[in-house]
């Protein structure tokens, strides 16, 4: 079980000039896992990364990386991250192999020892068939892998992901995936940005929403799914005419009052015991002679959950901290 923060802060400010882009945030990272930033456009998540990568000094606040304070100390956070986003930075002019073992000459790992390491990364990120061709004939996944395999030349501590799979198509996804999951289970904490919340159920243990510079919420993926309500009974009916009845009579069922969704001839509604509801509402369809197309449970997405949170549910949705 990780025991310690390896990314830990403390009401985190930073205004460009009149812009407050942080407000306070906080943030505890225990080593070991991988943690979601989630938060729309603007919301601050860019800005808190740069900080506990030493790019920008905050107004106010603390931070720890991997035990070393982001302002005192910003050499020593430096030697324990990696940071990787978009942007390429591996040459095309070289194969991936010589890129691997450039990166570790510049980190000033004898040559030797540069040559190995980019052995050992190539493995880890499955590159070896590709080592000895240029990136520039790779797929974006092989390429997006090369720069995750270059930021981690010193085996950092500590990894910030900054919408790492942005751009690449499905199967791309899936490779970045795998190396992420394959990094965290070595033991490195990543500090994963997205705005795929796909991506943050699959890869993250925990997840911090940020908005407007504050923390919103923290929790689990699943966590905060739970936060927007249980699984939901759905009916769809064969006849939109006979939508009335079909929420009436799938309200009674759920005890609670029911509105439809007449463009998609749909009722959905949340209920505690979802097989139990769904048994019953079944028999009392057939009973009553309605006809419908579909009918089943559903759980909520990470992407209402999130919409939820940080939208319309905004008002409703516990704070930070609480269960
Ligand atoms: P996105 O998801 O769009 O990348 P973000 O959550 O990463 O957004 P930030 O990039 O941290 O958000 O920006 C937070 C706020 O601070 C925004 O309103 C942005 O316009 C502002 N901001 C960020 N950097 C600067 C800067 N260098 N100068 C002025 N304003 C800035």
């Amino acid at each position: 079980m990780p025991s310690e923060s390896a990314v830990e802060a403390e009401g985190l400010v930073k205004t460009y000039k009149e812009k407050v882009a942080l407000d306070g945030v906080d943030l505890a990272v225990p080593s070991g896992t991988v943690h979601g930033l989630l938060g729309p456009n603007g919301a601050g998540k860019t800005t808190a990364v740069r900080i506990l990568a030493t790019l920008t000094i905050p107004d106010g606040g603390r931070a720890r990386v991997a035990g070393h304070d982001v302002v005192s100390q910003p050499r020593q956070v430096r030697r324990s991250i990696g940071l990787t986003g978009q942007q390429t930075a591996v040459d095309d002019l070289m194969t991936a192999r010589q890129n691997l073992t450039m990166f570790g000459r510049l980190f000033r790992l004898p040559k030797a020892q540069a040559r190995r390491r980019a052995e050992e990364l190539l493995e880890l990120f499955s590159l070896e068939e590709a080592a000895d061709r240029s990136p520039k004939k790779f797929s974006g996944g092989m390429r997006r892998r090369l720069d995750l395999a270059a930021s981690m030349i010193l085996a950092p501590q500590v990894l910030f992901l900054d919408e790492p799979t942005t751009g690449l198509d499905p199967a791309g996804r899936r490779e970045v995936w795998e190396a992420v999951e394959n990094l965290a289970a070595q033991g490195t904490t990543v500090l994963l940005t997205t705005h795929y919340l796909d991506e943050a159920d699959k890869l993250c243990d925990r997840i911090s929403v940020i908005d407007h510079g504050r923390n919103f919420v923290e929790d689990t993926p699943a966590g905060l799914k739970r936060r927007i309500g249980e699984e939901r009974l759905e009916v769809v009916a064969a006849d939109p005419a006979e939508l009335n009845r079909l929420a009436e009579l799938v309200g009674r069922v759920a005890g609670v009052e029911v509105s439809a969704d007449a463009s998609a001839s749909r009722v959905s509604v949340p209920v505690p015991d979802g097989v139990a509801a769904l048994t019953m509402a079944a028999a009392e369809i057939r009973t009553q002679g309605l006809e419908i197309a579909d009918i089943g449970l559903r759980r909520p997405t990470l992407d209402e959950a999130f919409l939820h949170l940080t939208g319309a549910g905004r008002a409703a949705a516990p704070q930070a901290g609480e269960q």
